[in-house]
Formats: structure tokens, C-alpha cells, sequence
């Protein structure tokens, strides 16, 4: 497509729900995709120990030697050997494995802490690659990885399950960020926060919607990410949707979040 989309340096974009099961993962995978197919280049950070987002692209365990870990903790090593190309076109992903567990504990004895993964992703080195986005896949905890997260985005972009209790920990993650705000990254935004797992013939999903929309106005995407079986087949056959079921409405879901997040970003810049 056009070099409409691209951007000076990436927009790094955290996505972080310290609950687990949520989206997070999934949300990663595919918005990356669709923002891949829509021309974008994009790089993926697996900064979960569990490594979903890796096995979700088909990054096999022995195919994980350098990691985020190393990203992270080894000043010396080139970026072509961390990051990896995936199936899909203009997605890239650093992938991650259990070792990364250990790499929370050793950020806590470490001066530089909370700046690691900011200064991994803004070294000169990663120019080179032209990323115009960069998506951080958190674990569910809101540990020193996800502030190393949230101290090297631009913004924090939340899936929300649509479930009865989804808005009681999204107090605590807004806490965060403004903490985060007020000390390491002064310039941190909410990217947006996305109703995930919609079941538009429950209820509840529907009061869980109206709830978020009534309390956080604009800041909830217009676009909901409807539960599609499509969605959670595509992972184990180590595909994006987009590629796995590209007529799918998971698939839809996720272009059409891409296309409200590229309106967003360039109307920001414009
Ligand atoms: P997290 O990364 O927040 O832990 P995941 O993205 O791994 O969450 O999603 C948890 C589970 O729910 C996974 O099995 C995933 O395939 C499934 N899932 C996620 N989003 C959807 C959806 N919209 N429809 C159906 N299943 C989904
Ligand atoms: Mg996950």
C-alpha cells in the first residue's frame, strides 16, 4: 500500500490487562497481523514468560534461542539475531520462553530496571528496520515486565473480557499507568481499551458494554472483537486469522480495529 501509514519512528503500543484470559495475546497476534496487511511494518515483543504469542505465529521452543530475555538483559547481541520474521508478511516477532520468569527477578536488582526494554527498542540498531509499530504482548501481572512495558510505549491499549467482574481490575491498571505517568514516562497515554469475547445475544455482554462506555466514554474503541471459535482455533495452527479464516468475523474484527487505530494515529499526527 502507500507510505501513507508509515511514521518516522514506531509507535510503541503496550498491550496490558493484568488479568489473564482476556485477550491480550490474541489481540496482539491479530491486530499485528491486520496492521501488517494493511502495510504497516510491525514487530511483536513477547514479554509473557508463557510464550503464547510465539507459539501462536509458529516460533518452535528450539527455534527460541535468542529471546526477549536476551532483548532485555544482553547489552552485546545483534537485533536480526532476536527478531524473527513470521508467516505473515511485515510481521516480526522477538519471542520469548519460561526464561523470561527470571528476568523479572533479575530487573528488580537492576539500576537500569525500568528502562531496559525502552532503551532495547530505541537503540540505532532498530531503525534499520523501518517498524511503524511495535506491539508489546504483556503477561498477566502488573510485575516489572509490564512497567518495563509500559515505561517503553507510547500508549497502553487494554482488551477487556466481556464479563461480569472485567471493569474491577481495570481500576488498578489505570492506577498503574498513572503512576508510570507521573515518574518513568511522563509522556504515556491510554491507547484505547477493547471490548473483547462480545456475545451480542448474552446480556450481560451488553451491560458489561454499556458500563464501559458510560464510565470511559472515547476511550473504549468503537470496534468490539465479537468471541469467534475462529479466533482460538487459529493459534494452534500457528497462523494469524487473517490467514487462518480471513473471511472469518474475528478476522474482520481485528482489520477493522486496525483501520480505527490507523485513523486515531493519524489524526494525532496530522
Ligand atoms: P491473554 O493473553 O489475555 O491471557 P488470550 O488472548 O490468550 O488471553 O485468550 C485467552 C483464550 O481465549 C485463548 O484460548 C484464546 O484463543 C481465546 N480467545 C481470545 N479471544 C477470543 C475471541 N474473541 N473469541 C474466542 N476465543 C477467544
Ligand atoms: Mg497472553
Amino acid at each position: 500500500m502507500s507510505d501513507l501509514h508509515h511514521q518516522a519512528v514506531p509507535k510503541i503500543i503496550a498491550i496490558a490487562n493484568q488479568k489473564g484470559g482476556v485477550g491480550k495475546t490474541t489481540t496482539t497476534i491479530n491486530l499485528g497481523a491486520a496492521l501488517a496487511a494493511s502495510g504497516s511494518r510491525v514487530l511483536l515483543v513477547d514479554l509473557d514468560p508463557q510464550g503464547n504469542a510465539s507459539t501462536g505465529l509458529g516460533i518452535e521452543p528450539d527455534a527460541r534461542d535468542l529471546t526477549t530475555y536476551d532483548l532485555l538483559l544482553d547489552d552485546d547481541v545483534a537485533l536480526d539475531r532476536i527478531i524473527q520474521t513470521t508467516g505473515d508478511e511485515n510481521l516480526f516477532i522477538v519471542p520469548a520462553t519460561v526464561d523470561l520468569s527470571s528476568a523479572d527477578i533479575e530487573l528488580l536488582s537492576n539500576e537500569k530496571k525500568l528502562y531496559l526494554l525502552r532503551d532495547a527498542l530505541r537503540q540505532r540498531a532498530m531503525d534499520t528496520y523501518t517498524f511503524d509499530y511495535i506491539l508489546i504482548d504483556c503477561p498477566p501481572s502488573l510485575n516489572m515486565l509490564t512497567i518495563n512495558a509500559m515505561v517503553a510505549a507510547d500508549s497502553v491499549l487494554v482488551p477487556l473480557q466481556s464479563e461480569f467482574y472485567a471493569l474491577e481490575g481495570l481500576s488498578q491498571l489505570l492506577l498503574t499507568v498513572r503512576e508510570v505517568r507521573q515518574s518513568a514516562n511522563t509522556d504515556l497515554r491510554i491507547e484505547g481499551i477493547v471490548l473483547t469475547m462480545v456475545d451480542t445475544r448474552n446480556n450481560l455482554s451488553g451491560h458489561v458494554e454499556k458500563d464501559a462506555r458510560d464510565n470511559l466514554g472515547d476511550l473504549v474503541f468503537r470496534t468490539r472483537i465479537p468471541r469467534n471459535v475462529r479466533l482460538s482455533e487459529a493459534p494452534s495452527y500457528a497462523l494469524s486469522v487473517l490467514r487462518y479464516d480471513p473471511n472469518s468475523k474475528g478476522a474482520q474484527a481485528y482489520r477493522d480495529l486496525a483501520v480505527e487505530l490507523l485513523e486515531k494515529t493519524t489524526r494525532v499526527a496530522a
